[in-house]
Formats: C-alpha cells, structure tokens, sequence
C-alpha cells in the first residue's frame, strides 16, 4: 500500500497536514475550515500575528518596485533602512547587520565571522567554540555541530566539527542543586565555563556562544542573575568574544528588543531571526560590533561570506515594517503587560497541577514543564511522546502550541512552549491558557 499522500517532503513522511489557508490577527485558518489560534507563532515567528495590514501594504509596495538585486552589484533602500533601524539606535556596541536568510545561516555567519575576525587580528589559534548542551543552534552542519542537542546532532555526528565542545546550561530547574543558592549555581557554571578554556587552552577559544532564552530545545529557560555577567567577564578575560543566538528570544520577546539587554551585558555578536520578519518573509541577521568589523576592513576588507539571497530587498522591506510596526505601536509595552497576564494565569491554572513541574520565562515567551512527580523531578518516559499528545490534542480543539521534549542529554522533560503574537488580546491569552488547560488535562 502506498503511504505517499503529497509530493511535498514534509516533515512526517506518513502523513500530509492540514492546509494552512489563510490568517488574521492572532488565528490560522485551515482547509477543513477550523480557526486556530497561533499561541506559539509557528516556533515563535508570527510576533505580528497573520496578515497584518500595514506589513503587506509595505511587502506589495516593495515588490511592485525592486523585489531582488543581487548584492555584488547592489544595496537596496530597505536593507539600508532596516540595518539603520536594528543597529543605528541600540545601546552598545553592535554596529553593523549583516542580512541571511533565517537562523541557520544567521549562526553559521556569526561563527565564520569570529574565525575571521581572529585570523585577521594575528591570532589564527583562536579555532575552539564553547557552546552548552541543551542547545538548538539551527540545523545546518556547522549550527549543528554549535548546538548542544544530542538528538538531533546524532545522526551526523561524523559530519560535525570537533571546534565546538560544551557546557552545562544555566537551567535551574534541572541543573541546580539542592540548597544551591543562584550566585553558587552561577560560580559553579562560571568554574565549569573557566575550566574548560583552561583545558582548551585559553588563546585557542575563539568564542562562547549562547541563547539568552533558551528557546526549542529546552523551552523558555531564563537563566540566573548574573550568569551572563559572568560569561561576558571570562571571555573579555580571556580575549574571546561573546556571540548570543537570539533567533528565538530576540526582537521583542522577552518584553525588550534584545534579550542580552536584561541582562546587563553586550555580545559582540549577535544573531537574530525569527521576530525580526514576523515570519512575512524568510529573513534573519547578524548583528556585529565595530571592532571586529574595523579589525577585517583594515586588513583584507571583505567578510569572506555570502549567499544568493543576502540583504534580499523584499526581505528586507518586511521586516522593516515588522520592526516599524512594533515601535509605533509600542507593542514592547504590551508584551510585558501580556507577558504578566500570561505568567499569571499559567500559575493559576497549572501552579498546583500534579503533572507541571516548572513554569517559566520572560515577555511573551513561556513554557510548563510536563512531570511524572513533580517532588521528585521525574520526567515521564520519552517513549509516550506526551508532548506530541498534547501538541495533537490541543490543535483538535483549536490551539496551536509548540512542543518540545523526548530525551536531551538525558533530560527527559517534555514541555509545552507558548509565543503568543505581540498583538495577542487578553481574551485571546486566556483562552490560550484555557485550551492549554484543557489539552493536558486530557493527555497526563
Ligand atoms: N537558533 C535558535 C535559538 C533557534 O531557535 C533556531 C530555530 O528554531 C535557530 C537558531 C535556527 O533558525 P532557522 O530554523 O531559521 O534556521
């Protein structure tokens, strides 16, 4: 019997999913006529919402005027403008965007970048990345051997570089023991992220490379105060730079326009995707600082890099109205008062819910953690797949969340990610809320 049901490769190979037919505000509509809310925005893309007027208007202009000019011969007003507008008005010292397709090749740029950066500074031994386990980098060879999921990473492990080596992640819930304050969890990560330089070999790092949110692998993890202060310190001690992956956290998120800024410190590289075209468009950026961009300019001039669809000017001119959009409405405010709206009623509802063990995040990016005792900390078996169950069941009834879980270096926790759109009611964040509710109840 033959199973083909589309000639379209997807991600299941047995089964075909529904067509997405068309979108308004915070709900997808599909074939079969159903109205889903986008509670995660795909995998926290969507931060508009669907359709959304003055974006397409901006997309329909653009592409009725230039929709491609290849950057050999040519910039475009609206990379010009978007890069004025991401790196032109920041605080600290990112200087420069440098404009790809998605995440991936937004990573793999950053790390290409640094390894440029330190051949051209006279320091070519500087040839090691440290990341953390439990990461997701993207899913192209050289943001697969970044990251730090091991479930993913391998199938190709014989493909990935031996450059990248890995560190406990900043995950309380898991990682932290018991009677540990958060400045001792940050000294004994901190002596980790130390001692693996020193066996390295300090001047061979090249940099420390991490999400401030931990987004897809691990879902929603903020980590501790002062834990990214003191990366930022043992890198700038050690010369190596700091390269943050906001693709999933970055553009609004977490209730500012970059995660890191919460954080008191300054990356030197900085990645970015998802938030910033809203999904409009595939788009993503690099974001660097002035030093290291004067360090190639005055050596040999050129970032020795590049893809077809760089600086794409449709691409651009999406995410310039994207990221216009979230400034004029000043929709920053609205992720913090949703964002609180969104932890509130997440506490009330799965607070003392014998299967939620953690419930966490930041902005409009939350996630509950799925337990079989929550004293004990005891994952279910990865074997029932209760995310997927959830994820089915909660789309059945008209939500559409973002599971993650299965068994990560040995963390078994399956949990449920929520990235509702920025321009999310409050109605509609309780009824996500409510129909999260509903579909764990009837899974666990
Ligand atoms: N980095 C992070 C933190 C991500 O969450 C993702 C995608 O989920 C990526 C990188 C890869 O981005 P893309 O799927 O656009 O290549």
């Amino acid at each position: 019997m033959s199973i083909r049901t589309s000639r379209v490769l997807h991600r299941s190979l047995r089964e075909t999913p529904p067509k997405a037919v068309g979108g308004e505000g915070v709900y997808l509509f599909a074939e079969d006529g159903r109205r889903i809310i986008d509670a995660s925005g795909g995998a926290a893309v969507s931060c508009l919402g669907h359709q959304h007027p003055r974006v397409i208007a901006a997309m329909v202009k653009q592409a009725s005027t230039l929709a491609y000019a290849h950057t050999a011969f040519f910039s475009s007003e609206p990379a010009e403008a978007l890069a004025e507008t991401l790196v032109g008005q920041e605080p600290g010292g990112l200087a420069y965007a440098y404009f790809v397709s998605g995440g991936s090749e937004a990573i793999e740029a950053s790390i290409k970048l640094a390894r440029q950066y330190f051949i051209e500074r006279g320091e070519p031994q500087r040839q090691h990345f440290i990341a953390r386990r439990q990461s997701y980098h993207g899913n192209t060879l050289g943001a697969l051997a970044a990251g730090g999921n091991a479930w993913r990473r391998a199938p190709y492990a014989p493909l990935l570089s031996s450059a990248f080596s890995h560190v406990t992640p900043a995950f309380a819930y898991h990682e932290k023991h018991d009677g540990e304050s958060d400045a001792q969890f940050v000294a004994r990560l901190a002596a980790e992220l130390e001692a693996e330089f020193q066996r390295l070999g300090a001047d061979t790092i090249a940099a420390f490379l991490a999400e401030p949110v931990v987004g897809a692998t691990a879902g929603a993890v903020t980590a501790p105060e002062g834990y990214f202060k003191a990366v930022r310190e043992i890198c700038d001690r050690h010369g190596a730079l700091l390269i943050l992956d906001e693709v999933m956290c970055g553009m609004g998120r977490t209730g500012t326009t970059h995660a890191w800024q919460q954080e008191g410190i300054t990356p030197d590289i900085q990645a970015i995707a998802k938030g910033l075209g809203g999904g409009y468009q595939p788009i993503g950026a690099m974001l660097a600082s002035g030093k290291i961009i004067d360090t190639i300019r005055s050596g040999s001039g050129a970032f020795q890099h590049g893809h077809t669809y760089l600086a794409h000017p449709l691409a651009c001119a999406a995410a310039l109205a994207v990221q216009n959009v979230i400034r004029e409405d000043r929709l920053l405010d609205r992720v913090k008062e949703r964002g609180k709206q969104l932890e509130q009623r997440l506490t009330e509802r799965f607070g003392n819910h014998r299967h939620v063990g953690d419930i966490r995040g930041r902005g409009l990016f939350w996630a509950i953690e799925l337990v079989a005792d929550r004293a004990s900390r005891t994952s279910f078996d990865p074997a029932l797949k209760l995310h997927q169950k959830i994820k089915a069941e909660a789309f059945a009834n008209g939500l559409g969340c973002y599971p993650g879980g299965g068994t990560v270096d040995g963390v078994r926790g399956d949990h449920v990610l929520l990235a509702p759109p920025y321009i999310a009611s409050a109605d509609e964040i309780d009824q996500i809320v409510d129909k999260l509710g509903t579909a764990v109840d009837n899974v666990v």
